[in-house]
C-alpha cells in the first residue's frame, strides 16, 4: 500500500536522500546467505551455506513444545536466563577445564555472530588493529568495519593451511590490540594443534593482545585431530574471549542461540553491549535447548560419528569423480579446486554451477584476503541422500561446464 510519504517523494522529481554512513559504504551483502538464494532460484541441491537439512535431536523439540504452552514469553534476563547459564557454564567447565561462573563469565547472544560483534566492540576501539587469518569466515571483515577496526590479515597456507609465526608477530608489532581465531577452522577445515596454538598465545601474551575465538565447530573435529580450547592454554583465560553456538552442535541454527564465556572484566561489558545491540536471545529457546546443553558424552560421540560419516562419503565421493579438494581435520566444509576450468570469476563458476549443474556452492574468494580464485566450497552437513543426489549431478560437472582457454589439466 502507498504510504503519504513514498507517494509524496515519487511525486518529487529532484528528491535526493539523506547520505547514508560511510562506514557501511562498501558492504557488500553476505555471499554466503546471497549463495543460498541461488540456489533456491536454480532449485541447485544448496551445499552453499552451512546448516543441516535434518532434524535436530527429538528431546530438544519436545520440550521446545512444552515450552510453547509454559511461563517462557516474555524477556529472560538481558545476558541470558539462568538455567540455561547454568547447564552451559556445567558444559563447558568440564571441556574447557576450569570452573566458569554462569553469573560473571557468560553472556548468551543472538548466535555467534552477534557474540564475536559484541566481543569486537567490547574490546576495541576505532582505529585499532585486528588480526584475522586468511582464508576466513566473511562475517569478520563486516565486524571489523562495524567496530572501526583494521583487520591485518594473515595467511594461511594450503594445502596444510599453516601459518607463518613472523608474520603472525608482524601483525602483533604493528600493533594488532586482538586475534580472531576460528578454530576448527571455516571454510579450510583447519584444527590448529597445541603447538600452533601455544605461539599464538606466546605471542597474545608478549604483545599484550586480546583473542577473540569463534568455537562454534569444537564438537566437530576428526580423529585424530583434537579441539583445544584456546581459553584452556596456561595464561590465556584471562585474554580470551571464547564466542560459540548451539547452532551447529545441535542443528538449530534457526534459533540464533550464541554465546561468550570470558573473564569478568570482559563479560561485564560484553553484558552491555549485547543488552543495547539485541537485548536477549529469545527466552523460549534457550529454555528449550537446556534439554540439549545436559546431553552426555554419548550426544557428542554421536555427532561426531555421523559427520565422520558424512565426510568419508563426501570426499570418497569427490575422489570417484576426481575432483582435487582439501581433506578438512574439523568442521564440515570442503574447499574443490576448479583451476581446470579456467574460470577468471569463481563467483562465475559458482553461478554457473548453480544453474548448469544444480549444485550451490560459495566461491573461495569470499573467504580469502589474497586474490584466490579458483576455489569453492561445499559443505556436507546434509542427509546422505542429499549428498548423494549432490554427487549425481557434480558427476557431470565436466559435461555441463566446459573448461574455458583450453586450461583443463
Ligand atoms: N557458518 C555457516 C557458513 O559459513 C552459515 C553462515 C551464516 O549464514 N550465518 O556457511
Amino acid at each position: 500500500m502507498k504510504t503519504p510519504l513514498n507517494y509524496q517523494m515519487s511525486e518529487k522529481e529532484d528528491v535526493t536522500m539523506p547520505g547514508l554512513s560511510r562506514r557501511t559504504a562498501d558492504f557488500t551483502d553476505s555471499v554466503i546467505r546471497r549463495m543460498t538464494r541461488v540456489s533456491n532460484r536454480y532449485g541447485a541441491v544448496n551445499l552453499s551455506q552451512g546448516f543441516p537439512d535434518f532434524d535436530p535431536p527429538r528431546a530438544i523439540l519436545d520440550r521446545l513444545a512444552e515450552v510453547a504452552l509454559e511461563d517462557f514469553h516474555q524477556y529472560s534476563v538481558t545476558w541470558g536466563a539462568q538455567n540455561f547459564r547454568e547447564a552451559l557454564a556445567e558444559k563447558q567447565s568440564k571441556l574447557m577445564g576450569r570452573t566458569i561462573d554462569p553469573n560473571g563469565e557468560i553472556v548468551v547472544t543472538c548466535g555467534s555472530t552477534e557474540a564475536m560483534m559484541a566481543a569486537m566492540m567490547s574490546l576495541v576501539d576505532p582505529g585499532d588493529k585486528v588480526a584475522v587469518f586468511s582464508p576466513f569466515y566473511e562475517n569478520y571483515g563486516a565486524d571489523a568495519i562495524l567496530s572501526g577496526a583494521e583487520p591485518v590479515y594473515v595467511p594461511l597456507a594450503p594445502p596444510d593451511f599453516g601459518f607463518d609465526p613472523e608474520v603472525l608477530e608482524d601483525a602483533f608489532r604493528q600493533g594488532a590490540k586482538a586475534l580472531i581465531l576460528c578454530n576448527p577452522s571455516n571454510p579450510c577445515g583447519k584444527v590448529f594443534t597445541r603447538e600452533e596454538l601455544s605461539i599464538i598465545a606466546s605471542l597474545a601474551e608478549k604483545y599484550d593482545a586480546w583473542v577473540v575465538t569463534d568455537e562454534v565447530y569444537e564438537h566437530i573435529v576428526y580423529a585424530p585431530w583434537e579441539h583445544v580450547y584456546f581459553a584452556s592454554l596456561p595464561g590465556m583465560w584471562e585474554r580470551t574471549v571464547s564466542c560459540s553456538s548451539l547452532s551447529k552442535t545441535y542443528s538449530i541454527t534457526g534459533w540464533r542461540l550464541g554465546y561468550t564465556i570470558a573473564p569478568p572484566e570482559a563479560t561485564d561489558r560484553i553484558k552491555k553491549v549485547h543488552d543495547f545491540l539485541t537485548v536477549g536471545a529469545a527466552a523460549p529457546l534457550q529454555e528449550a535447548a537446556v534439554t540439549g546443553l545436559r546431553f552426555g558424552p554419548e550426544y557428542y560421540a554421536d555427532l561426531l560419528a555421523k559427520y565422520t560419516a558424512k565426510r568419508d562419503l563426501f570426499l570418497r565421493g569427490l575422489d570417484d569423480l576426481n575432483i582435487p579438494h582439501t581433506v578438512p581435520q574439523g568442521a564440515y566444509y570442503v574447499l574443490l579446486d576448479i583451476s581446470e576450468f579456467g574460470f577468471d570469476s569463481d563467483l562465475a563458476f559458482c553461478e554457473a554451477l548453480a544453474r548448469d549443474v544444480g549444485v550451490g556452492a560459495v566461491p573461495g574468494s569470499s573467504f580469502f584476503r589474497e586474490p584466490v580464485n579458483h576455489l569453492i566450497r561445499l559443505h556436507f552437513a546434509k542427509k546422505d541422500e542429499t549428498l548423494c543426489a549432490a554427487l549425481d549431478r557434480l558427476a557431470d560437472l565436466r559435461k555441463k561446464i566446459p573448461a574455458r582457454g583450453g586450461r583443463r589439466s
